[in-house]
């Protein structure tokens, strides 16, 4: 399916369904996730989400103290999501921060891939929904693709923030790198790159651009070899403010 349109909000359509991806699945957070529902609650960053361990390194997964050990970042169980309301026995649930909800929540259960030309909407393999709340065939052309593009700006921007705690952790063994310390750093990337982001989320075409670069060399923020070809449509100078601003920016 190609894209290209608004987003429609009715699908899959979620009022039906008991939550089942609320319930079962780790919600993995930004930094721009965080910095959203700290500022709409005006809760700390601590109170609703929590660290797993992870057998794997991954660009999400992150170190703390120099100990060895990687964890990933991910929203709060108390079983199912720390912010799922239960309404009733008959298992009706909604989402108590909906308006505010992590990007992840906002694409589920879809992503982009790109090639040259095109962007393709794709459903998860391991959907959770229930098959007739998803008929893919009735999601409009384009419904959910400016969500998904936000997904995967704010996730490399993310990445590159962790890639940048990562290297301190390692460089300096600090015990000041406790979880703490990773979501105040975190809270801080966003602050610092949230302006930059908006002028690249509302434009088609630098939103087309990033996915397709992504979908060339992986996170457009992280270096490259001289031989990748450049970005195109205007991308570069934003990739370039980005990355300084997240370098820059004081680890503590
Ligand atoms: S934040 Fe909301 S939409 Fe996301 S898993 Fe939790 S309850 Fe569900
Ligand atoms: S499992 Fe699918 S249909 Fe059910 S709440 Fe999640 S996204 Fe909506």
């Amino acid at each position: 399916m190609v894209l290209d349109g608004p987003e429609a909000p009715t699908h899959p359509d979620c009022a039906r369904c008991p939550a089942r991806c609320c319930h079962t699945l780790d919600v993995h957070v930004t930094a721009h996730d965080l910095r959203r529902i700290c500022d709409a609650l005006t809760v700390p960053a601590e109170s609703f989400v929590c660290l797993t361990t992870t057998p794997r390194s991954s660009p999400d997964s992150f170190l703390l103290s120099g100990e060895g050990a990687e964890y990933e970042l991910v929203l709060d169980r108390r079983p199912g999501c720390v912010f799922l309301l239960r309404l009733d026995e008959a298992g009706r649930a909604r989402c108590g921060v909906y308006e505010h909800r992590p990007m992840v929540c906002r694409a589920y259960p879809f992503f982009p891939t790109a090639d040259a030309d095109v962007v393709t909407l794709t459903v998860d393999a391991d959907a959770l929904c229930p098959p007739p709340l998803l008929d893919v065939a009735r999601v409009p052309a384009g419904a959910p693709l400016p969500t998904l593009f936000s997904k995967q700006v704010e996730r490399d921007v993310h990445r590159l923030a962790i890639d940048r705690w990562n290297r301190w952790v390692a460089a300096e063994a600090t015990p000041a790198a406790d979880a703490g310390a990773l979501l105040r750093w975190l809270l801080s990337a966003a602050a610092a790159t949230t302006d930059l982001l908006t002028p690249i989320l509302e434009d088609s075409h630098l939103r087309l651009a990033w996915c397709q670069r992504a979908a060339e060399v992986g996170n457009p923020l992280l270096p490259r070899p001289h031989a990748t070809p450049a970005p195109r449509r205007g991308l570069a100078p934003h990739l370039r403010v980005l990355v300084e601003a997240l370098t820059t920016a004081p680890m503590r």
